[in-house]
């Protein structure tokens, strides 16, 4: 038995349609494990939500010809649900699109990164696929197709601001190879640290708000630019947790936070959201190592936001 508070999240998807078995399955299995780690005695806080933002919802919008935000609030509803015959047991659910936690922590996630350095904004020419909503290199693709969706990825050239994903690669792999950032199974970890030791490029993290329809978080300081929607909807495992609200970062569903670690102290070292306060050595700051923080307090702030199973 431990205080260790376990903190499980599923994937958000997107609502250009609606839920299929695939997206019971992955609720169900998360359900399990927030179940089993309650039952063991441990305080968990189960996490779910749905992506409002992703140009693909616009897009399925059009097609139904329907504006956009009635279709993703219909779409959204249909898998909030799920809740009642899937009998879940989520203590949260987060709709990026309307919940009032979401974008300005995302507005906090951006400033911080950009306060550090971490974008840069140029233009891009490459293949896009609508579907993935994402940038393909000509090898990644399946004689010249997407292997998602099958379809010729359009060649788009745009601004955009970059993040610098590349100047993390170091500090990724100590963290990988340590064990202080663990990835279970042994197969998949595996391939991610086959995936950051052939070396990480700097990736594309906003899209021309005119070519979102204005859809999306713009991004602070540049309202010609939305927010990603990858930055923006990840985002959701720490701004359903309180990131972007001052007066209560990181909240724990009503319980104050541990001693030793003020929740100023802890805001201020989120900039760094795969090390959490740990390492933090911005001056002045006052952060405690975690496992100080932890074993204060059984209020103790939640894990760092995981991958679902
Ligand atoms: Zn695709």
């Amino acid at each position: 038995m431990t205080t260790d508070r376990y903190y499980v999240t599923t994937s958000i998807p997107y609502v250009n349609g609606a839920p299929h078995l695939g997206h019971a399955l992955e609720l169900v299995q998360a359900d399990v494990l927030a179940r089993h780690r309650r039952r063991r005695g441990r305080p968990v806080r189960f996490l779910t939500g749905t992506d409002g933002n992703a140009l693909k919802n616009v897009v399925a919008a059009w097609a139904a010809g329907v504006p956009v935000q009635p279709f993703v609030d219909e779409n959204a509803a249909r898998f909030a649900a799920l809740r009642e015959p899937l009998v879940l047991s989520v203590d949260d659910v987060i709709r990026t699109s309307t919940d009032p936690r979401h974008a300005p922590g995302v507005r906090r996630l951006w400033e911080r990164c950009a306060a550090r350095g971490d974008f840069h904004r140029r233009r891009y020419t490459g293949l896009y696929c609508a579907g993935c909503e994402l940038f393909y290199a000509p090898d990644e693709l399946d004689d010249g197709v997407c292997p998602e969706h099958g379809v010729q990825p359009e060649e788009v050239s745009e601004e955009n601001w970059f993040f610098r994903l590349s100047r993390y690669q170091d500090e990724l792999l100590r963290l990988l190879e340590s064990g202080t950032v663990r990835i279970e199974p042994a197969a998949k970890r595996a391939e991610v640290l086959a995936f950051v030791r052939a070396g990480l490029r700097d990736v594309s993290v906003s899209r021309p708000a005119a070519r979102a329809d204005g859809w999306g978080i713009p991004v602070p300081g540049d309202p010609s630019q939305v927010v990603y929607v990858w930055w923006d909807a990840l985002a959701n495992y720490v701004t359903a947790l309180g990131y972007g609200d001052d007066g209560a970062a990181y909240r724990t569903g009503g319980s104050s936070p541990p001693t030793g670690c003020t929740s100023s102290a802890r805001a201020s070292c989120a900039s760094t959201p795969s090390t959490g306060w740990r390492t933090c050595s911005r001056p002045g700051c006052r952060c405690r190592p975690r496992s100080s923080c932890t074993t204060t307090s059984p209020s103790a702030a939640p894990r760092s936001p995981r991958a679902p199973g």
